[in-house]
This record gives structure tokens, sequence and C-alpha cells, in this order.
């Protein structure tokens, strides 16, 4: 924590970075949220523990700080993960962040549970980014931590199992649970188009109504624009109140991207994005 407190202190009172977006403690249990450091009395509020669950990266897109100077973000691995996607799709200047990376020991799957095994987010099982891929300071240390095993994967395989018919009977139950609230949409990193097709009323592309048949186009959609670039934070499935299994649908799509182009989204800056390139070697069969 004073690891932390001191480097930002120094970036602010330096000037090298304006503000940085960083965690606070919030009110009761082991809650955190979202903060903005501007000057040292700020950077002595700064905390970061498995309770520090949100991608704020998502915070690097909004106008309020886009273009505003360098920006300081204190960033978990996953998150820089969304961080390099940002920069790759050209959405942040990589040289207005300056990247305050956490070594990380994990993250609790929802902010009034204890952290234990069993509460570990799905997303920490299997990381390999608990050290992250870029930063410009490493705070922090890694520790061995306990997985419980991975269900993500096993769902994802008996629904794979199921034929055509009773794969869409499960998504038309899943979805059918959605009340259009868009959390999904606003706490995902990648979701920064100013505006989205589900807001688009001329011609309206979706229907705004928590209709099933809405809710099929608008998951789909989702799912379908988040496709190769979607780095698997969990964001979106965390804050569903529908405890709609989005992650399902991600980690899915990114099986495929890796299988079918050797693709994985926000892994390094040097690879072009998935959707803003092509390779001759590319398989055609699907274009008919
Ligand atoms: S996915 Fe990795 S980097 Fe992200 S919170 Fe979990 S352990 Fe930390
Ligand atoms: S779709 Fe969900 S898991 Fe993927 S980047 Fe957005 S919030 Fe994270
Ligand atoms: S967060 Fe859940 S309920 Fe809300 S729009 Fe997204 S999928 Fe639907």
């Amino acid at each position: 924590m004073n690891e932390l407190r001191e480097k930002a202190k120094e970036l602010l009172l330096n000037n090298t970075v304006k503000l940085i977006i960083g965690y606070a403690n919030g009110n009761g249990h082991n809650r955190t949220y979202p903060f903005i450091a501007r000057n040292a009395a700020d950077a002595n509020r700064l905390v970061f523990n498995e309770y520090c669950v949100n991608n704020l990266a998502v915070y690097l897109t909004r106008k309020e700080f886009k273009g505003k100077g360098i920006i300081g973000i204190v960033a978990k691995g996953c998150d820089v993960k969304a961080i390099i996607q940002l920069i790759q799709e050209n959405q942040i200047n990589k040289d207005e962040v300056y990247i305050i990376g956490m070594n990380c020991n994990g993250a609790v799957n929802q902010l009034d549970n204890s952290f234990e095994k069993t509460t570990l987010a799905q997303k920490c099982i299997n990381c390999t980014v608990r050290t992250p891929a870029l930063y410009h300071a490493l705070i922090g240390t890694t520790k061995d931590i306990e997985e419980p095993a991975d269900t993500l994967g096993e769902k994802i395989k008996e629904v794979e199992k199921l034929n055509a018919d009773s794969r869409w009977d499960f998504w038309e139950a899943q979805f059918e649970k959605c009340i259009k609230c868009y959390a999904c949409r606003q706490v995902c990193p990648l979701c920064y188009c100013e505006q989205c097709i589900v807001d688009k009323t001329v011609p309206r592309w979706i229907e705004s109504s928590a209709h099933t048949r809405g809710n099929f186009s608008w998951n789909i959609i989702r799912a379908f624009h988040l496709s190769g670039r979607c780095i698997g934070c969990g964001e979106c499935e965390r804050v569903c109140p529908m405890d709609i299994p989005l992650s399902m649908l991600n980690r899915k799509m990114s099986i495929i991207a890796k299988k079918e182009f050797d693709y994985s989204a926000g892994v390094s800056l040097d690879s072009p994005t998935l959707v803003g390139t092509y390779n001759m070697k590319d398989r055609q069969d699907f274009i008919k």
C-alpha cells in the first residue's frame, strides 16, 4: 500500500501525470471503489487489494480524461490487457497513459464475499498475467494462490454437446432474463462507441423493451462486437443483475479466435488486432 501511495505522490508532485485513476476504500465490508487522485493528499487514499475488482481501463476513453494529458492508472494484469487493446485500436495514445502495474494475487468474485478459494473470480483461475504484460512502474509481489476448478470451461463444454435446438433454448432462457439495463456495456472497457447500436432509433435496429426477441439481438450483437476484442476481464458478468453467464459467450468467442486465427486479445502491443488485419492463410470457408 505504502509503495503505491509513495509512487502516486511522486508522479503527481513532479507532474509526470495529471491525475491517477485508482481505488479507494468504500463504506462497509471490504468494498473499494474507483477513485481519482489529483494531489498528494488524494494519493494517501489509494488502496490495492483483492477487492479492487473494477477494470479501471473503462475510464481511459471517457471524454473527461481522453486527450487531457498523461493519465496515471492503477492496473492489474487483466486491466492492462484492456489498455493494450485500447492502444491497438487507436482509442488511447500510448504516450498519454502511465501504467502503475500491480502484481496481483487474485480478486474476489463479488464485493460482498470474503476472499477465499471458493470466491476467487473466475477470470483469476489459470491467470497468465498476474504480473502485467505492460507497465511503467510495477508494485507488489505475487505469491501462490489456491485456485478452484475451472467450472466455466466445463459449462461451455456441456452446452457445446447439446444439439442446435437445445443450445438455442439454453440461450433463449438466459437472454429472457435480460432487463436491458446496459450495465454490461457501461462497465466494459472495449464498449466505447459514442453511440451504441442499441440506442439508435433511426432506424431502430434493436427493440428497446426487455422483450425476448430484442434481448436476443442485443446480447448476440454485443458478443459479436466484442469477438476478438474482449480481454476476458469478466466485468460484464460481474455487474449483470440478472446473472446471465456472459463469460460463457466471451470465453467461447475467444476460444474460436485462438483456434481459427491464433489470436488472443490484449496480449501484446506488437500483435495487430484481429479485426484490423488479415492473413492470406485465414480461413475463407465461412464466406458463402
Ligand atoms: S485475472 Fe489475473 S490479474 Fe486479473 S484480478 Fe485475476 S489474478 Fe489478478
Ligand atoms: S466483454 Fe466483458 S469480459 Fe470482455 S472486455 Fe468487456 S467487460 Fe471485460
Ligand atoms: S447487464 Fe445483464 S441484464 Fe443488463 S443489459 Fe447486460 S445482459 Fe442485460
